[in-house]
């Protein structure tokens, strides 16, 4: 049911239909009575002398008992007639008046109750009519049944239309709660300030008295991710262990049923929930900020139930209303989705950090033994070329050579395998100056071009008149485009062409290497920079190489904040493009 927010235009209006009662119909006293959200009657027109009113107006009755009392009466039409002797205890106006009575068959007793119900557009009961002590000290007939029961009607379209215009106003207020609840809970990824955000909201949009939110920190989590916010901030004690223990489990059984539940202090405790005494728990601890009902609505997503809401209002504020609830619930379900996010996002900032340190370790590993590896690798180089000099027999020629072969192909793999761990360790911070490309790309050209007349394949190098600069760091840039050139050379059949090209574009330093050589298949170019991996073709593996030097490209370029493109299609060639940035002006 609805509380009535107008309530003040419908006390007014019931308070003339009352007056109208009592007026025309012939009677005293006529009280209207109208039903709360929390299930009680109150009194809210009164027409009659002050001593009825004062003790009249604002009194409660539950509905329960009010039904009762229709049980015992008599129908007369719409209207509900108790006779005094039925009566057990005092219900209907709730006023019994010492007046006497005539000596008449149909004379009105003090203790007589005559009630209409007054009821919503569905049926449903809405609140009571009832009056009292009739003019003529006898009981009403037909006529003034009949113009008793028109005021009915009135007074029950007077209380449906207040609750129309309640329930849209209230309908707007909540949307726009929900509203801000959304937005909030969508926004942030840190659960601590949602949480802290919603409170402002809720508080004025709910129109709480206080609130204490509180998401559970999930299994196996780092401490600090379960978060809660109350208000007012200052409240004056901590929830026990007792009572965080036992809104767990009530916020788990309502999860389950997708149900918010109302503690009342004046009622007694959901027994399907908690026990008296745990009741009791809660109001100790709302009782410090002299909250009397709690709406307790728990926080989920999908089965798992993450937290709770709980709601406060005093004894003064209005009990809740269903939309309230409902609203409320919602921004459990809201809020629920935010622990979620910020439970993955933890999760997720937790793997990455696992990765970077493993990642950092390989790093570490590959350049230790990298670096072991290199001081035996020189002695053997040393020795090797040192047994060469000497006269031997021809097949310790022929072994040195093997050695010689095999150690220059571990010195390549370690000295590649030496500059990948420098680029890629993220504790070296670039260092970056103006690096001229021109040179660069010539010292890369005349590198090469030696290799290239072996394997009759011409390299051609274009650069215009104007110095080219990137912004970078000399050796990396050179070891880049060394790289890249190598590769075209290595992997283009005799009589091809490679065209290392320079120029900037858009701000950009373009250095671009084509060559019409073997190619690589689509497949891989997908794992072309990933480390050791060599494309499948054969023409590729038969080359000597260690599937590490566009891994290293690759890196170098990332630290530049560049780009590494390829274009390749097999059999017809490959053109490899690194874009870098420009010194700062
Ligand atoms: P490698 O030491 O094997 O050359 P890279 O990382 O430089 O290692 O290259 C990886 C693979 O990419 C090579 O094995 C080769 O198959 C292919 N590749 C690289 N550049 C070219 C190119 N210009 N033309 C054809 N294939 C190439």
């Amino acid at each position: 049911m609805n509380q009535v927010n107008a309530s003040h235009d419908l006390e007014e209006v019931l308070q003339t239909v009352a007056e109208g009662v009592a007026d025309v119909v012939g009677f005293e006293v006529a009280a209207i009575r109208y039903l709360r959200s929390d299930g009680d009657l109150e009194c809210v027109a009164v027409a009659g002398d002050e001593t009825a009113r004062a003790q009249l107006l604002g009194t409660r009755i539950p509905v329960a008992e009010i039904q009762a009392e229709f049980e015992m009466a008599d129908e007369w039409g719409a209207l509900r007639f108790v006779p005094h002797e039925r009566l057990r205890g005092s219900v209907g106006a709730g006023w019994i008046p010492d007046v006497p009575t005539l000596d008449v068959p149909d004379a009105w007793h003090p203790e007589d109750a005559l009630i209409a119900p007054l009821s919503s557009p569905t049926g449903e009961l809405a609140g009571v009519l009832s009056v009292d002590l009739p003019h003529d000290g006898r009981r009403p007939g037909q006529f003034q049944r009949e113009v008793l029961e028109m005021y009915s009607v009135q007074a029950g379209i007077a209380i449906n239309n207040a609750w129309q215009r309640a329930r849209l106003a209230e309908q707007v207020r909540l949307a726009e709660v929900l509203r801000t609840i959304t937005q909030t809970a969508g926004r942030a990824l840190d659960l601590g300030r949602v949480l802290d955000e919603c409170v402002e909201p809720v508080v004025t949009g709910l129109g709480c008295h206080g609130i204490w939110i509180r998401a559970f920190e999930g299994e196996g989590e780092r401490p600090g991710i379960g978060r809660g916010a109350i208000h007012p901030r200052d409240f004056p004690v901590e929830p026990s262990d007792e009572l965080l223990a036992l809104a767990k489990r009530v916020a788990h059984d309502c999860w389950a049923d997708r149900r918010a539940v109302i503690f009342s202090d004046t009622k007694p405790a959901p027994s399907d929930l908690v026990s008296v005494d745990e009741q009791e728990l809660l109001f100790r601890f709302v009782g410090h900020i002299h909250s009397r009902t709690v709406l307790f609505v728990p926080m989920g997503a999908g089965r798992e139930c993450l937290g709770y809401i709980a709601l406060t209002r005093t004894a003064e504020d209005a009990a809740w209303s269903d939309e309230e609830v409902d609203a409320a619930l919602e921004i459990g379900r809201d809020l629920g989705r935010a622990v979620l996010h910020a439970r993955l996002f933890e999760r997720e900032r937790q793997i990455v950090e696992e990765l970077q340190d493993l990642d950092h370790y390989k790093t570490e590993l590959i350049s230790t033994v990298s670096h072991e590896l290199r001081n035996p690798l020189t002695a053997i180089v040393g020795h090797v070329e040192l047994l060469q000099m000497l006269d031997g027999p021809p097949e310790t020629e022929r072994s040195l050579a093997a050695i010689a072969r095999g150690s220059a192909r571990l010195e390549l793999l370690v000295d590649d395998l030496l500059m990948l761990s420098k680029v890629s360790d993220p504790h070296r911070p670039l260092i970056p100056q103006p690096v001229d490309m021109v040179v660069v790309a010539t010292e890369a050209v005349d590198m090469f071009c030696l290799q290239a007349s072996r394997q009759n394949v011409e390299v051609r190098l274009v650069v215009g008149s104007r110095p080219v600069f990137a912004w970078g760091e000399p050796a990396e840039l050179d070891r880049a485009v060394c790289n890249i050139v190598s590769n075209a050379v290595k992997y283009s059949p005799a009589g091809g062409q490679v065209t290392l090209t320079l120029e900037v574009l858009e701000g950009l330093v373009v250095v671009e290497c084509r060559d019409q050589g073997m190619g690589i298949s689509e497949a891989d170019q997908v794992r072309l920079f990933t480390e050791f991996y060599r494309s499948s073709n054969a023409d590729a593996i038969a080359m000597p190489g260690t599937g590490l030097g566009l891994t290293i490209v690759k890196r170098i370029v990332d630290r530049h904040r560049g780009t590494l493109t390829v274009e390749s299609e097999l059999g017809r060639g490959s053109t490899f493009r690194m874009m870098l940035p420009q010194p700062p002006k």
